[in-house]
């Protein structure tokens, strides 16, 4: 048997951000993990709003996360099926032409509300005479197209929710089709999942109403419906949408600004569950820990100032193959023994060039005038290269009882000599990489 079917479905009409980060990740990381197939469809019917670039920076995101997709659909490439689909349900009676301009249907709604009834589509153009269809037609106008719901209860067990049901009598016959051809998402959306065999929904809360529609559709067109999974969606900690502070959460900001991969994908999967909010090892382990029942019911209230931490903490205990590919693009040097010395000091990355550059390269002199005579006493004691591991306590034993200082008075002008900075990575890790010509040069005072 082949593994579940699953799809991240955005509309390529911008970038993606952390929320949406999330639904992909959950899809792609579920599969992950089910041995299963993690399609990306671009909702594409929008031809005005769509943009080739968004859908080509959506997969490079996904590809940065580490979630490529096995497989890309458009809908736009599928309009002939969707079209096919619209005759076969028109003739089955499940599909009706309207007529009704914005206009008309605003004020069918403002009369409902005044009324204290819900503002729901009355069905009007399924009793329309012939001749109001030929007037419509002879006026220009153009039909547009309703799914027509079953109007019973519909009930499914959501893989996070339990047990949801809705009366579908409650809502609106979805518009499937509009005047000048668009296509709209629901019905096209269920095609899609019925071609490509999806096997489970995995999508935002947001989309609970339309799969009470959709279990409809579904039926109508015969298809086995996909088990569906809906997870809170990623507020600011004050409950505001993400949408308001898009830019800075889009996922290309976020890349932009240094944060790491893993440290969005962890922040994002984990927020809102109850699952403690941690950096992961690596997505094989954070597909692990995906538990739908895990997931809260209330919104998942994400605080960007958290990522910095998590950020900060994957690189903490990154492993050198991790990290050596992008270490060597920012030409830093030094291998594991380099990375191991500082990967603890990083808040960013890109701060591990700044550390090779003090193993490395020139540094102007910051010793103290008070400690000049201490520097260059400790220089005299410098052993003799070959250095074994034990470097730095083998030195430390001989300044000690020469010097008379001890604590911060006895490291903080040595580290000030080695690095010119106040503080740093282990002196013991890295004074092997410093290496004896450059430390002696820098305990003399010399720019070394
Ligand atoms: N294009 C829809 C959205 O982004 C897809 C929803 C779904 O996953 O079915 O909201």
């Amino acid at each position: 048997m082949s593994g579940p079917v699953v799809r991240f479905a955005p509309s390529p009409t911008g970038l993606i951000h952390i929320g949406n980060a999330r639904t992909a990740l959950l899809n792609a990381l579920y599969a992950r993990k089910q041995l299963g197939t993690f399609v990306l469809r671009l909702d594409d019917t929008d031809r005005a709003r769509s943009e080739e670039r968004f859908a080509k920076a959506i997969g490079e995101d996904l590809g940065w996360l580490g979630i490529p997709p096995d497989k890309v659909e458009t809908q736009s490439s599928r309009m002939g099926r969707y079209e096919a689909a619209l005759t076969e349900l028109r003739d089955a009676g499940r599909v009706y032409a309207c007529y009704e301009t914005e206009d008309e249907l605003e004020r069918k709604r403002r009369r409902q509300l005044g009324r204290g009834l819900p503002p729901v589509y009355d069905r009007a153009a399924l009793t329309m005479s012939a001749e109001d269809r030929t007037k419509y037609e002879s006026e220009g106008r153009r039909p547009y197209f309703r799914f027509k719901l079953d109007h019973r209860l519909v009930k499914w067990n959501d893989l996070v929710r339990g047990e949801i049901s809705i009366d579908t009598a409650s809502l609106s016959d979805p518009v499937v089709c509009r005047a000048d051809g668009t296509w709209l998402y629901s019905l096209a959306s269920v095609i899609d999942d019925i071609d490509m065999q999806v096997t489970h929904v995995i999508r935002g809360e947001d989309h609970i109403t339309n799969t009470a529609a959709q279990l409809d559709m579904f039926a109508a067109l015969g298809g086995s419906a996909p088990a569906f999974a809906h997870h809170n969606l990623l507020t600011l900690p004050g409950g505001e949408g993400l949408s308001k502070r898009f830019g800075s959460l889009s996922i290309q900001s976020l890349r932009e600004a240094g944060h790491e991969a893993l440290a969005i994908a962890s922040a994002a999967v984990l927020t809102g569950t109850s699952l403690a909010l941690e950096p992961a090892e690596n997505l094989d382990t954070l597909a692990e820990k995906i538990d739908f029942k895990k997931i809260s019911h209330g919104p998942a209230r994400f605080d960007p100032a958290d990522l910095d931490a998590l950020t900060a903490k994957t690189l903490h205990a990154a492993s050198y193959a991790s990290v050596s590919a992008r270490l060597e693009a920012l030409g830093a040097g030094g291998g594991e023994k380099f990375w191991l010395a500082v990967r603890g000091n990083l808040a960013r990355l890109s701060d591990a060039k700044d550390w090779w550059e003090v193993v490395s390269a020139q540094l102007a002199s910051k010793i103290a005038d008070a400690d000049a005579e201490f520097c260059k006493l400790a220089e005299t004691l410098l052993p003799a290269e070959p250095w074994s591991e034990n470097i730095w306590d083998e030195w430390l034993a001989a300044i000690k009882p020469a010097a008379n200082r001890k604590g911060r008075e006895l490291f903080h002008p040595l580290r000030i000599a080695l690095t010119a900075r106040e503080n740093g990575p282990e002196l013991r890790a890295l004074l092997p990489l410093i290496g004896r010509a450059r430390a002696s040069a820098r305990l003399r005072g010399e720019t070394a």
